[in-house]
């Protein structure tokens, strides 16, 4: 291959990734693989690659464990959602692999272990979730994905200790977290604090959600309040895994669930569905007439949808056989 030759094929690979990226309002002009303040971030690690002649590889923190409120979730282990998700890297791979036959590799790096103590996940529900998953990956991945987790990255007698390790290697301060959040929402602001500003509301919201489960006695603004203080630690972390995992993999290309702007280092994506915000993780998968979307358990019972069991009679997802659906839901 000359080198036009591995431009292109490495411009075509960005083109296959970039149809399923995931935008903030405002940024559609991004839209595609041609705008070269998003390109000139992604398309070096990949032509490096290409003339290496080795897999292109793309690293996603994601798939931590099951969110903790019933009211989202069918349970606590992977369902169909993860599933749907895992076909969809698969399929891309696939694709991907007919232009470059080295192909890529999806290092899914769970962050469930990372953040479980503040978010109110048991570390044994996340081991059994990161036990399932992996057997999931190694069943749809087609060899293409391979998972990573805390405990791969670290050693130790206990997950506590390997989280404090990873917090004392790879913690930013609390305080300049703060400062960056609140100068986020000032007319102002730079770019990075608009986007941590961002950030923070999205985990508080996440985070009062999964607090907001039947069971639970506090009133709300208490929730409130904790889940305030609860986001800035999830960042941290959240951040602290980001480092490590651009230390590890520096070759990588980074990629996020989550919409990304305009040149971020972070390659936003999406997993399930065209228009589909949700994760697996914090939703059930729902076969629609238009295909498979993700919405919140609550939801699709109020919907009237039917539930489909799986393997060992578990509940696997959702059937909405009549097309009721507003385009708001599950968007
Ligand atoms: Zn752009």
């Amino acid at each position: 291959m000359n080198d036009s030759k591995e431009v292109q094929c490495a411009e075509l690979i960005l083109t296959e990734i970039m149809a399923h990226r995931r935008l903030p309002n405002g940024h559609e002009r991004c839209a595609g693989a041609t705008c070269p303040d998003c390109a000139s971030k992604y398309l070096p690690k990949i032509i490096s690659a290409v003339r290496e002649q080795v897999p292109v590889t793309f690293v996603l923190p994601a798939f931590p464990a099951k969110s903790p409120n019933p009211e989202k979730v069918l349970g606590h282990l992977p369902d169909f959602a993860e599933r749907l998700a895992l076909r969809f890297l698969a399929d891309l791979a696939q694709r991907i692999r007919s232009i470059y036959s080295r192909g890529v590799q999806f290092i899914i790096c769970s962050d469930g272990r990372v953040f479980s103590d503040v978010v109110g996940m048991d570390d044994a529900h996340v081991s059994s979730y990161q036990e399932e998953f992996s057997a999931l990956v190694k069943e749809t991945g087609q060899g293409s994905i391979t998972l990573v987790n805390l405990e791969d990255l670290f050693s130790g007698p206990c997950f506590d200790g390997m989280r404090a390790e990873l917090m004392k290697r790879y913690g930013r301060s609390s305080r300049q977290l703060r400062q960056q959040v609140q100068n986020g929402a000032q007319a102002s602001a730079t770019q990075e604090e608009r986007e941590a500003n961002r950030m923070y509301r999205g985990i508080t919201r996440f985070l009062f959600e999964d607090a907001l489960h039947p069971l639970q006695t506090k009133t709300r603004s208490a929730i409130q309040k904790e889940v305030r203080e609860r986001a800035y630690e999830v960042i941290r972390r959240s951040n602290a895994w980001s480092y490590l995992i651009a230390e590890r993999f520096p070759k990588s290309v980074r990629l996020s669930i989550h919409p990304q702007i305009c040149g971020s280092e972070k390659l936003g994506i999406r997993l399930v569905g065209e228009d589909c915000w949700m994760t697996p993780w914090h939703g059930v998968a729902v076969k629609t007439p238009r295909g498979f979307i993700l919405m919140k358990h609550s939801e699709a019972r109020a919907l009237g949808a039917q539930l489909v069991f799986g393997d060992q009679e578990r509940p696997s997802h959702f059937v909405l056989r009549n097309e009721t659906l507003s385009p708001q839901i599950g968007a």
